[in-house]
This record gives C-alpha cells, structure tokens and sequence, in this order.
C-alpha cells in the first residue's frame, strides 16, 4: 500500500496568475496545517470545502503567500488518498517557496504522472483511462484532445471491457459443456464459440480500424505539398499557417533535425513535412531532385499537388500524376482568378472529382472546398466522426492484436476438433491480452514505464 504523502505543483510553470501546489497522501491535510494560517484548521473543515488564508514559515511565521486552500478527503478525489490543493497568487517564486516548505514539513517531491498512477493503482481510473491523461497533455489540437478525453473518461475501457464480459460468457458456456462430452453437445458448442469468437473478431477489428485515425490525430495526417516552381505551393503553405495558429514543434536529437510543422484544417492536425532542406524555401517541389524531399514524398499520408489552372499540364506534371497513383491525392487547381487553361478533365479523371479542388489562393478563395477534401480523406474508412472512441496508443494496438489472433486460433480450433479444453487456453489467452489493456494483469514495470511518460503535477 502507498503511504507516504506527494506533493507537486499541479499547473504549467511560469506563466499563469495563479499556480496549484497538489498535495496528496495520508498526511496530506496534517502537512498542510502545519503551514497554513487560516480561520479554521484544515484538519477541522468539511471535505470539498475552500478556505481563505496564508502560508506561513512555521519556525519564523514569515508570511510567504496569500492562498485559497480547497480540501478534498478520499475516496473522493483524483487519487482517492485526502488530496490538498493550494492556490497561490503569486509568481513563480512565491510558489516554489510554499511547495519547498510543504516539502520541508513532510511531504515528498511527487514523480511525474505519480497522481495519475495513484488514481490508478488505488482503482480511480483503469489503465487507458491513465495513458488517456498523457495524451491530453501532449495533445496537439482540439479534435485530438477531444479523443483523449473521451478515453480517460473510459470510452475505450466500457468497449474493452464489454468485449471481456463477452469472452467470460463464452468460457462459462464451455466450462458447463466440458462435463458433457456427448457428441450433439460438442457440436452445439462448437457452432456457439465459432459465433462467438467472429463477433468479438469483428469488434476487435473496429478498433484495430479506429487506429489508423487515432495516429493521425496523436501525430498529425503527414503532409506534403508538391508542384512545380510558381504554382503558388509556399502561399498555401502561408494560408494553412495562418488559418490556425501553427505550432512549432522542436525535437531535437533526432538524426537529422526536423521541425515539424503543425496547422490545423478543420480540427484535423496536419503535420507539414519540413526537413531541414525544405525548410529555406518552404518548399518541397522546388527541392524534388533532393533525395530528403523524395523521402518525404514517400513518407506522406496526404499529397497536395498544386497546379497552376492558367497554364496546361507539363510533361513532367503528366508523368507525376502517373507516379502518384494510389496514393492519397488531392488536386488542387491554383489561379482559378486568371483565365483557365489546364486539362481539368485530366486531372479529374486521374483522381475523381472530389478530389480536384479549385482555389485562388491569393483571394482566399476554396479553401472551404479544401478543408473539406481533406476531411473526406480523414474519415474515409469504418470510423464515424461522431464516435471519438478512437485507438490511437501503438500498446493497445499491440494487444489487440493479440487477442484476435488467439480468438482466430479458438475458431479454427473448432474445425479440426481439437479438445475443447485446448479452444478454452486460446479464449482465456485472448481475455487476458484485452485485460492487459485497461491494466488487469500488468506488471509493475510496465506500471512504471507508462507513467514515467508524464510531466510533473500530473
Ligand atoms: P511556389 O513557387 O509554388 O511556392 O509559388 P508561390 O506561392 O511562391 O507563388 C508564385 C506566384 O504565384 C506568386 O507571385 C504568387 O503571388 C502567385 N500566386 C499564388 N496564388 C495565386 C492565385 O491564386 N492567383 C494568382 N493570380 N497568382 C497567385
Ligand atoms: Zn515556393
């Protein structure tokens, strides 16, 4: 059992008028009085109350900060433990020197994500939920921060864990048909668990097909603007940016330095490829003959081709469309202002029509009509966009898997007439795998390999 009692600053460092210190354990509330100078003692109030006062240098009674202090006793808290949250006012230092003194008085630096563990090794919240928590932090834009929210509130656990009601079901049914081997029962049961495990197989499938969803929205649907030199690919790339504020990610020891470039069309993050080369010109065509820009060509999920509609195709525009085929591709026809002089039909025939968009780009015209091509692209396929039960963690898809495999065995298992017994193991395997999951059955190592991906306070 946990006993000892952490502490953290719970908000962003630095900016923000007001910081949270969090303190949580079964000291909390006593640590907490020892520095804070109120009207009442915490120790004495209510639970899920708030309190007006100061912190105070015990040994000196040096004033430190002016906070509001809200009590909250277990179970019902994050982490079920009594959990103290103290709001301060002041800067940066100011709270520093309040978290220092909680520290000094009995409490522990917390580790990173060691809230959210205690939430989940005190039974608050099932593993999912918890690695739901480090992608709201590392979300990169609205619709993926929606997903993660949906899953730490359990959406995929309450799928997972239907899917494992399911498979109990079918074992029980097993389990009672073991002590009555008489053929007709046999048959029976080998028809029920063939149903049985297509069923789980097909809903395990519509998870698996969530995920390639779910990697875009954690990574971004990778982008690479291609045309040739003038048909207007930097000022697209200009109007994205400017659409959505672009946010600039660094990541550094890489084995060459990429900046990725993120915008956002219509809540659906697009991670601009941008390597170093690219980069001077923020240009990918002008850099085509690079071999870089060729990788990233082949790296991309989506492909903007950009023409220009005042002139007919190129050549080497022609021999393009021919290398491009079978990929996602949408065209887009620049210069809709000038009179048009492109084989359109050309293009529509190649790619079909909703993916031929016209656009004049310097009149912010048809970028509507682009949103919506891209969007078409990123919800092509089984998932609604209305269902933001997404499976976007490479883990689960791991397990998944796994699962399906087993179940693939159990089903295969009951055409060559193996024991039932044996179909049995394969249906538990399968059980198990889905539990691992939302964190039934997973070792402490794991445990603390998925929280060690938190920031502090969290
Ligand atoms: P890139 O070489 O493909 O990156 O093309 P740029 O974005 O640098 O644009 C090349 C030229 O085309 C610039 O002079 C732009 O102002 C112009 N341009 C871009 N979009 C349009 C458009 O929609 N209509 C017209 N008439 N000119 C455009
Ligand atoms: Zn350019």
């Amino acid at each position: 059992m946990i006993e000892d009692t952490i502490a953290a600053i719970a908000t962003p460092m630095g900016e923000g008028g007001i910081a949270v210190i969090r303190v949580s354990g079964d000291d909390a509330v006593l640590i907490s009085d020892r520095v804070f100078r109120g009207k009442n003692k915490l120790s004495e109030v209510p639970t899920h109350t708030v309190h007006y006062g100061f912190i105070e240098e015990p040994s000196t009674g040096a004033r430190i900060e002016e906070v509001l202090v809200t009590v909250m006793r277990g179970p019902r808290s994050f982490t079920r433990e009594d959990v103290v949250e103290i709001s301060c006012h002041g800067g940066f230092v100011s709270v520093r020197k309040v978290l220092d003194l909680i520290l000094e008085y009995g409490a522990r630096l917390a580790e990173p994500g060691e809230f959210t563990k205690r939430a989940f090794l005190n039974g608050r919240i099932d593993l999912s939920q918890a690695e739901a928590v480090i992608d709201l932090i590392r979300a990169k834009s609205d619709r993926a921060f929606r997903v993660a929210m949906k899953q730490s509130e359990g959406s995929l656990s309450k799928k997972i864990k239907a899917l494992r009601q399911q498979l109990v079901e079918l074992m029980a049914h097993i389990e009672v048909n073991i002590d009555y081997p008489e053929h007709d029962v046999e048959e029976m049961t080998n028809a029920f668990i063939k149903n049985k495990c297509t069923d789980a197989m097909a809903e395990i499938d519509r998870l698996l097909a969530s995920a390639e969803q779910g990697k875009i929205l954690r990574e971004g649907l990778v982008t690479a603007i291609v045309g040739r030199p003038n048909v207007g690919k930097s000022s697209l790339l200009n109007t994205l940016a400017q659409e959505e504020r672009a946010i600039v990610t660094e990541i550094a020891g890489t084995t060459r330095d990429v900046v990725e470039e993120y915008v956002h069309v219509n809540g659906i993050p697009l991670k601009l490829l941008d390597t170093a080369g690219i980069r001077e010109t923020s240009d990918i065509v002008e850099q085509i003959g690079v071999e870089k820009s060729r990788q990233a060509l082949s790296e991309a999920d989506l492909i903007l081709l950009v023409f220009n509609g005042a002139e007919p195709l190129t050549p080497d525009e022609r021999a393009m469309l021919e290398q491009l085929e079978g990929r996602q591709v949408i065209a887009i026809i620049n210069k809709l202002d000038l009179p048009q002089r492109i084989e359109a039909d050309v293009l529509e025939r190649t790619f079909g029509s909703e993916r031929v968009v016209r656009m004049s780009i310097i009149n912010q015209q048809g970028i509507v009509d682009l949103e919506k091509a891209i969007a078409s692209i990123f919800f092509s396929g089984q998932v609604e966009s209305s269902d933001l039960t997404y499976v976007s963690n490479a883990r689960h898809i791991h397990l998944l898997k796994k699962a399906k495999a087993s179940l693939l065995e159990a089903f295969e298992a009951t055409e060559t007439y193996v024991p039932i017994d044996m179909v049995q193991i394969d249906i538990r395997n399968a059980w198990e795998d889905l539990g691992e999951i939302i964190g039934d059955s997973v070792g402490d190592s794991l445990i603390d390999q998925i929280f060690s991906q938190f920031c502090l306070g969290k």
